[in-house]
């Protein structure tokens, strides 16, 4: 089928641009069909709030705040979508709260940012920034600014993420040794690109040029402190290209003033523009207004990444790189898809088994990454929550829902054994009573339920079911089979999970319609029976 053209069909989304993306990624907007692009660089305001009553997307960059009074004004919005990487002028709890989906462009800027952390490494070791202001000055100063090679010399990365194996890569190809701490990395991946992983303590003492690459949060605010500072070798170097605030600025001019460190490069700052200048006439100090993003060619990568990502998301219904919905590459999602259905089974199942307050959840996961991990876990939740709000629930706000109702959810990585790689576990408590539930993607593609509490199974998770808890007498097949017959219930397959000949037992018996409450409250009366529950997984 050809492709259709604006004229054969009304525009089915309508998206907001206020700001000046390239040319590139309009070019895209406006090349899909079902799209209605408003481009309108510079917006704000009280313009902004009229423009967004309409809209279902907007694209933003840093310019924008998009407050939840903001957020409240756009009664349509399921997309927000920021060219660039961080989201803190958007509001996300509201967002969530909404169902909207977040999105940015997390990896279009690591090439830029890789290459000026290699230029601030080099500036700084030729001393390159004082000796070009002496010449320009109209001196020939050729004794007073001898540097260091960069060969030989170890690099020691905090955060080896995106940015951080970049650096590393090319600082190997300058011959130097690069040791990381991440905690969240595993072993062999650091091993894979030809990296080291140490403790913090032990790279701020080993290192000769420090160089961080992780995120602002809680756990990483003055992360590098005075002690921190102080494990620091007197000739080395420290670069922050990463977010300001993860760095104490203060110990940090203290450090560089009393000699304490060779010197520092730093593209960020905790307040921006930074409120104190302390490093205004320190020759070892190379200073850059966030700039770490600003090449032409990673402002067009932004672009198109962004654009890209919005018509996969309304047309779809691809998320990538969503913030509030952790899917960090598209192209993983077919391998994907079984564990979330999976996941979302195993939630309405744990629903469907328990009805009052839960409080924790543990996710024990097979060989899934942190990221798709969080997104395992949000369908669980998703699942889960489905049956008891009248909210919509989606895997974008049920993590947010899911806090509202105080639950929380813990995610432990099961891959150690081979057989648990494609597994999902799930200990939900409620009060004193634990329920666990256990599946698993079989050949990449089928579902199938494994356990429930310590009932060993083998059932997919699909269409309705009963599920009973029983005394493994003889007997109960028939009863429950000849009630079900009188009710006009078919049956398609009965599964029998028990501990021991004679002991408690489990039944999974697969029904084609629903069976009536008062049918559920007699099953329940008959005879060595305890307990009798619906779940409906869907087709
Ligand atoms: P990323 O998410 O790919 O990598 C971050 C890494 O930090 C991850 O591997 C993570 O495990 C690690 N990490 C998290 N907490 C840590 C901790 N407590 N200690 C050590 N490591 C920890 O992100 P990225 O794209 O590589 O970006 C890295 C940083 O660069 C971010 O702060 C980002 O905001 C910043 N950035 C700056 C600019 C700029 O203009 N200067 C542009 C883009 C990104």
């Amino acid at each position: 089928m050809p492709p259709r053209t604006k004229a054969e069909s009304a525009p089915t989304w309508r998206i907001l641009v206020p700001t000046a993306l390239s040319d590139e990624g309009i070019a895209i907007l406006n090349a899909e069909p079902s799209f209605a692009v408003e481009f309108r660089p510079g917006l704000n305001g009280s313009e902004l709030l009229t423009a967004l009553k309409d809209v279902d997307a907007v694209i933003i960059r840093s310019e924008h705040k998009l407050d939840a009074k903001t957020i409240a004004a756009a009664p349509r919005l399921r997309l927000v979508a920021r060219a660039g990487v961080g989201v803190e002028n958007v509001d996300l709890n509201a967002c969530s709260g909404r169902g909207i989906v977040v999105l940015n462009t997390p990896a279009a800027n690591s090439i830029a940012v890789a290459e000026l952390t290699m230029a601030m490494m080099l500036a700084l070791a030729r001393k390159l920034i004082p000796a070009d202001r002496s010449v320009k000055s109209g001196a020939w100063e050729k004794g007073k600014f001898g540097g260091h090679e960069l060969l030989g010399k170890t690099l020691g990365l905090v955060g080896f993420g995106r940015i951080g194996r970049e650096v590393a890569a090319r600082a190997a190809s300058f011959g130097m040794k690069v040791l990381a701490y991440d905690p969240y990395v595993p072993e062999a991946a650091a091993q894979a690109a030809g990296v080291t992983l140490c403790d913090l303590p032990e790279v701020m003492r080993v290192a000769d040029v420090i160089s961080l690459h992780l995120p602002l949060n809680e756990k990483t605010e003055n992360l590098i402190d005075a002690n921190m500072l102080g494990r620091m070798k007197k000739s080395a170097l420290l670069i922050n290209a990463a977010r300001g605030g993860i760095v104490d600025e203060k110990a940090l001019a203290d450090a560089v003033r009393a000699g304490q460190i060779a010197g520092c490069a730093m593209d960020v700052y905790a307040t921006e523009p930074p409120a104190d200048r302390w490093f205004t006439n320190s020759d070892n100090v190379v200073v850059t207004p966030h700039l770490g993003a600003s090449t032409a060619e990673s402002q067009t990568k932004v672009a198109i990444e962004i654009a890209q990502a919005v018509c996969m998301a309304l047309t779809q219904g691809i998320y990538a790189s969503a913030v509030n919905l952790p899917v960090r590459d598209p192209s993983d999602l077919p391998r994907l898809q079984p564990y979330l259905q999976l996941a979302e089974r195993l939630g309405l199942l744990l629903r469907a088994l328990e009805s009052g307050a839960c409080e924790d959840l543990v996710l024990e996961l097979g060989s899934q990454t942190a990221s798709e991990a969080r997104l395992v876990s949000a369908a669980i939740l998703k699942g889960f929550l489905s049956a008891q709000t009248d909210e919509p629930i989606t895997m974008v706000n049920a993590p947010t829902i899911a806090a509202e109702r105080h639950m929380k959810t813990a995610i432990i990585n099961s891959a150690q054994e081979q057989d648990q790689a494609n597994q999902i576990a799930v200990t939900a408590r409620f009060g004193r009573q634990n329920r666990r539930v256990v599946g698993i993607v079989e050949s990449g593609k089928s579902l199938r339920l494994r356990q429930i509490d310590d009932f060993p199974l083998d059932v997919p998770p699909v269409g309705r079911a009963l599920i009973f808890t029983n005394k493994d007498r003889p007997g109960v097949i028939g009863s429950v089979g000849a009630l079900l017959g009188k009710a006009e219930i078919n049956i398609g397959s009965w599964n029998l999970g028990r501990r021991q000949r004679g002991g408690d037992a489990l039944g999974i018996v697969a029904i084609d319609d629903p069976v009536p409450k008062s049918i559920l409250e007699q099953l329940t009366q008959l005879p060595n029976i305890s307990r009798v529950v619906q779940v409906d997984w869907g087709s």
